[in-house]
């Protein structure tokens, strides 16, 4: 092995971020619940006020267990700062809002969240932000709209719910050409899967509550990337007072320390599942970028360690009930909203990520009535299989 060879992911999501925080000899990060941290020296305390000294003033700003987890994230995403909130869309709007300016213009793709989606169609417009929202698997369409101006380009991969994949690297040089900041949501993909930074992006962000955390306990999320741009998303998001709490902040710590286990799991689940769905006889069609049928499937081999554990499947009924035969008969799984947990969760864009629209609208997407959204846990996977085929007998 070589000397000063940079720890792996195994080792970074267990050892990260943590090294000065051995307080007292424990081995944990304290759950620091102070809202406030107080000095004798009010010249000491004026120097950390002021930035030049290192400490903490008040837990609004920073905390002492909130900055171990944004290092720890730091060092899984290669970046050289990182700054969190309470959730993903907290983390989302503070890094839009931090950055755009009247005049501006976004481009991104269609199926980015539905919550960033709705920031993009109802509150950047409102401050006269430009948002253009292309085609998602169309790259030359979204080249040409980045070419006709550019601040800040927004992309989203593996998407919602129909797993539709973006080439970061090329997507990224155009953005990079026009002079827009890159931002890329790696939800989906974890740093485990997929490094943004290193394909040409410049934030890289995450809602932290679905695998960061894993364990469907605690909201947040989190922006890595450049001093100078975490600056002043931190600015921003200290204002507006998004702040992550310091107990959310540690579950998610604990959480991550499990990352890539769980992650390497999760991948190689669902892989074999779409793979069995692919030939079931129930199954219209399998979204997964790990088959080679997928269209995405070339560039997720270039840019991914592993295909995620996030897949979707089209029932040959197509319709909302058949939806609701299947997912009442699971026992495995949760039907629910949220992805990225230990357990299985599934659940029809109709009730999850697209629950806003109308069906028409949904029908315009391209997404049909009969799609399960599949969060693929860290079960074994025979039983993962055969409560799947249990629940598509039964239509
Ligand atoms: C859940 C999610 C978000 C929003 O995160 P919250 O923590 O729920 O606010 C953003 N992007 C993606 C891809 C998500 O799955």
């Amino acid at each position: 092995m070589k000397k000063n060879q940079k720890p792996g992911k195994g080792t970074c999501s267990v050892w990260a971020g943590e090294e000065k925080y051995l307080m007292q000899n424990a081995t944990q990060v304290p759950v620091v619940h102070s809202v406030s941290f107080g000095y004798k020296d009010i010249d000491e305390w004026q120097q950390v006020a002021l930035g030049k000294q290192k400490g903490h003033i008040y837990s609004r700003n920073t905390n002492p267990t909130v900055e171990v987890f944004e290092n720890k994230i730091c060092a899984l995403e290669n970046a050289q700062a990182a700054t969190s909130a309470s959730t993903g869309m907290g983390i989302i709007s503070s890094t839009l809002f931090a950055l755009l300016l009247p005049g501006q213009k976004v481009v991104s793709v269609k199926d980015t969240y539905g919550g960033t989606n709705k920031i993009f169609t109802e509150f950047l417009p409102r401050i006269n932000v430009e948002v253009k929202l292309c085609d998602t698997t169309d790259h030359e369409a979204i080249e040409a709209e980045i070419v006709k101006g550019c601040d800040l380009l927004y992309l989203e991969t593996p998407t919602n719910p129909t797993i539709k994949i973006l080439d970061l690297e090329r997507l990224s040089k155009a953005g990079k050409k026009q002079g827009a900041v890159v931002v890329v949501d790696n939800t989906f993909a974890t740093p485990i899967n997929q490094q943004p930074l290193a394909l040409g992006a410049d934030l890289v962000l995450h809602s932290a509550t679905k695998y960061l955390g894993g364990h469907a306990d605690a909201l947040g999320g989190v922006v890595c990337g450049d001093n100078e741009l975490i600056k002043q998303i931190y600015h921003y998001r200290e204002i507006n007072g998004a702040t992550l709490d310091p107990m959310s902040a540690y579950l998610l710590l604990r959480g991550m320390k499990t990352l890539a286990l769980r992650v390497e799991r999760q991948n190689q689940n669902a892989l074999e599942i779409a793979q069995h769905l692919d030939s079931h006889p129930e199954i219209e069609k399998v979204f997964y970028p790990g088959l080679k049928s997928h269209e995405g499937h070339k560039i997720a081999k270039k840019q991914m360690q592993g295909f995620g554990g996030m897949l979707s499947f089209r029932l040959k009924k197509d319709s909302f009930e058949s939806v609701g035969i299947v997912l009442s008969n699971m026992k495995y799984a949760h039907s629910a909203a949220n992805l990225g947990a230990v357990e299985t969760i599934v659940g029809p864009p109709a009730t999850t990520s697209h629950v806003e629209c109308t069906r028409e609208e949904r029908q315009a997407m391209g997404i049909p009535e009969g799609l399960i959204r599949y969060s693929t846990g860290i079960e074994d996977i025979n039983d993962l299989i055969d409560d799947l085929d249990n629940a598509l007998s039964k239509l």
